[in-house]
């Protein structure tokens, strides 16, 4: 029997319409009102990596898309550190700016934990703020990563049980593997997560109910990794030999054996900018509140 495929293009176009509902309702209840200031997002892009100019603007589609207003910082790979420290001062007291990101990667005589660090931790739409990443493994409500929440609420919105279950997570990047692993123990899902020094991978792979992999190699997950009807969640993002984009699941083999599956392309992928705009919609809703409260 072939595995139920998860799809991401349909709940992130659900998803995405339901943002646009609720950013249209906003502005028409607004309308008239000179002091009104929809939602906004400012992208930071250092350099020419094409991947990355690539990634910016879907993120800009997908703001459009939604009704989000965007603001693109471009910067030149020999910028310095102070003068990104300084535009991301200039952001964070931006009153038409809710969400603010830096694209990653950052050139190497750039410390990308201080960038991180810059961004005001309200404004933190990526999730890689040093508060937001503590209350996230504290479980308490913030800005969480959108790849990893991308994963937890495609889980949620196809109806599978994350309670109870056995979950391995092969990845322990600080963007996708750790917060997933918070997220998933928040939703009381008994958490392993394995890397390139653990041992027995296939077997602990093999125990699993629910299987992330986010490794960044083609196909490395084969069906000897996956336990008959457990569920597959394929973060990865590879080209192949013909320059196709593949996940790190092989996924003709996954399918046979996996209750349910994500795809790649048209899987996590598409969720993540999603849920920037979710996160960005968050931000703002949380900025909003605090000014009326002041
Ligand atoms: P990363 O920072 O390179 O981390 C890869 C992780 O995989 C590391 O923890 C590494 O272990 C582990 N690993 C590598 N080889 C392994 C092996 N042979 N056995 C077990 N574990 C192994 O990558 P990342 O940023 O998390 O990204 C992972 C993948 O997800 C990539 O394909 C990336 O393109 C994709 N991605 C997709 C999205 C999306 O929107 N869908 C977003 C982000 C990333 P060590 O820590 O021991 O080195």
């Amino acid at each position: 029997m072939s595995a139920v495929i998860i799809s991401g293009k349909d709940i992130a176009s659900r998803i995405r319409a339901e943002i646009k509902t609720e950013i249209d309702s906003l502005k028409s209840r607004n309308e008239g009102n000179n002091d009104f200031i929809p939602p906004g997002l400012a992208v930071i892009l250092i350099g020419d990596d094409p991947g990355s100019k690539i990634y910016v603007r879907n993120k800009r589609t997908a703001c459009s898309d939604v009704g989000i207003r965007s603001f693109a910082y471009e910067m030149d790979s020999d910028v310095t550190e102070n003068q990104i420290l300084s535009l991301i001062d200039q952001l964070n007291r931006d009153p038409n700016v809710h969400g603010i990101l830096c694209q990653l990667p950052l050139p190497e005589h750039i410390d990308e934990y201080s960038i991180i660090s810059a961004i005001s931790p309200q404004k933190d739409v990526d999730g890689f703020h040093p508060i937001n990443k503590g209350l996230l493994s504290m479980g308490k409500n913030c800005l969480v990563p959108c790849t990893p929440l991308g994963c937890v609420e495609m889980l949620k919105i196809s109806g599978i049980e994350i309670s109870g279950k056995d979950c391995v997570i092969v990845g322990r990047s600080n963007i996708v593997g750790k917060p997933l692993a918070s997220l998933m123990l928040n939703e009381n899902a008994t958490v392993t997560i394995a890397h390139s020094k653990t041992r027995n991978l296939k077997e602990l792979c093999r125990k699993a109910d629910i299987l992330v992999a986010a490794i960044g190699k083609c196909g490395f997950i084969t069906g000897e990794f996956i336990k008959k009807g457990a569920v597959v969640i394929d973060v990865g993002i590879n080209r192949d030999e013909n320059n196709k984009v593949r996940g790190d699941v092989l996924f003709d083999e996954a399918v046979q054996i996996a209750a349910a599956i994500t795809p790649v392309p048209g899987g996590v992928g598409v969720m993540t900018t999603t849920i920037l705009m979710k996160n960005t919609l968050k931000a703002y809703r949380g900025i909003i509140e605090k000014e009326k409260q002041t």
